[in-house]
């Protein structure tokens, strides 16, 4: 009978069994789908470009204890450090990243019509916040910021209608005021503190970015499963049997929850949960093409193109072979197997993460917190972005696994 088993061996799985082992726990196990680990954490070599295939993937946190973590497994001098440079192409002109704070970059006429837009925007008319994210986009940014960039940036992105999506997630969206707009546009420069996330980030000097995933894996590689998908769980009286195969007295999930659907036989009262629980699939593919800036990537909301980000891997991945781009395009957008793109051209390989992003739909909060509340009582738990059901980095990753060990083990080893 094992303590502990864990499914998936992503970030999440893999951290919380490194941080069991530095507790002196030995009787835990992580089973693992694929036959490599690394979840979207992976970096493919392809001729010698490396390829994070699981999209543009940056290390950036908030928590010092987060790269306290990382920086013991793979140390500080293994990384370069980049001030971030993103951009938003818009009306064919390029633009600073946050767009809300550089709309000063357009032409004269433009700026204009944005910053009216701006300020009779709802919240600076003082009309009440609205509960749906199209909504919410109007009321925040105005019609002109909305409707030609933001709607249709999270169309590509989520490939459904923004009105169906919910606003509690919407720390990662900028939030800038009216006056720093218009400031902004008076002097001809924006405030970088306004930058919402990620201001700058850290990239390993070799490989990718699975160089971090890998410096963890190598402690705990004997105790990860690979090709053993979970298609079964049984709760007797006190342990769960997994596949007929393992016992074990707690399990903690970290897959996505619709994939354990049928292992689970899921109960009646869940079914509209687990039903709430929607995710996207993005493509990424790798492209061959000259550039001479220093961008890392580019948002692109025009709905004439498929992808809706692209990165410049040689910008921040100076080891890697030159002209590699890479793009990323949900899978409804995507043109297929050796057909066409609109700019003509082929990509020279494509990885489809079929699980990308939860996707922030109405009542997905309720509903993952019934699941988790239902099979925390058997002693099963969900961690990570799967197994939480939310929109976290890998950094956030490993923050939830800390406090989700301690918690489990009774004690503030992590955090
Ligand atoms: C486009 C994109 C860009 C991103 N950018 C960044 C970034 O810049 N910085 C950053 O830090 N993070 C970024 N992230 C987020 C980051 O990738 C995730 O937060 C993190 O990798 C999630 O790790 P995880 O272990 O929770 O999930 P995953 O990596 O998805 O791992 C889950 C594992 O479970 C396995 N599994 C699934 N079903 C089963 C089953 N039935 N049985 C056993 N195993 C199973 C899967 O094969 C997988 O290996 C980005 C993500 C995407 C999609």
């Amino acid at each position: 009978m094992l303590d502990y088993l864990i499914i998936g061996g992503g970030i999440t799985g893999v951290t919380i069994a490194r941080l069991l082992q530095l507790q002196g726990e030995k009787s835990f196990l992580v089973l693992e789908a694929e036959s490599e680990p690394g979840g979207l954490c992976r970096t493919h070599k392809v001729k010698n470009h490396y390829l994070d295939i699981g999209g543009g993937h940056f290390l950036c946190t908030k928590y010092p204890q987060v790269y306290d973590f990382i920086f013991s497994h793979i140390g500080k001098d293994q990384f370069n450090y980049y001030p971030r440079v993103s951009k938003v192409r818009i009306h064919k002109e390029i633009l600073d990243y946050p767009i809300e704070s550089n709309l000063w970059q357009l032409s004269i006429e433009k700026q204009i019509d944005y910053v009216i837009s701006v300020i009779s925007s709802g919240e600076a008319s003082g009309n009440i916040e609205p509960h749906n994210y199209e909504e919410w986009i109007h009321w925040k940014l105005g019609d002109m910021i909305a409707e030609n960039y933001m709607l249709p940036y999270n169309q590509k992105i989520w490939g459904v209608m923004p009105e169906e999506m919910d606003i509690d997630w919407l720390h990662k969206i900028p939030r800038i005021n009216t006056k720093e707009i218009l400031k902004s546009c008076l002097i001809k420069n924006s405030n970088k503190s306004f930058m919402p996330s990620h201001q700058g980030f850290y990239y390993p000097k070799k490989g990718g970015f699975q160089e971090i995933f890998n410096s963890i894996y190598k402690f705990i590689s004997e105790k990860v499963l690979l090709t053993q998908p979970v298609n079964k769980l049984d709760f007797l009286d006190n342990y769960w049997v997994i596949n007929n195969e393992y016992k074990a007295k707690v399990v903690i999930n970290t897959a996505p929850w619709p994939l354990l659907y049928q292992a689970l036989d899921c109960p009646s009262e869940l079914i509209d949960a687990f039903d709430r629980l929607q995710y996207n699939s993005i493509v990424v593919s790798l492209w061959e093409q000259e550039y001479n800036h220093d961008w890392h990537w580019c948002y692109d909301p025009s709905l004439e193109k498929e992808f809706h980000r692209e990165f410049y891997i040689n910008n921040f991945a100076p080891h890697s072979q030159n002209n590699g781009m890479y793009t990323e395009t949900n899978l409804k957008r995507w043109p297929g197997i050796g057909k066409s793109w609109n700019n003509g051209k082929q990509p020279i390989y494509e990885y489809n993460n079929e699980l990308a992003y939860p996707i922030p739909v109405l009542g997905h909060s309720k509903a993952i917190q019934k699941i988790l509340s239902v099979y925390k009582s058997q002693n099963m738990f969900g961690v990570g972005r799967w197994g939480q059901w939310q929109y976290f980095n890998s950094d956030v990753c490993i923050w939830e696994a800390m406090k989700f060990v301690d918690f489990l083990t009774g004690s503030s080893f992590s955090v």
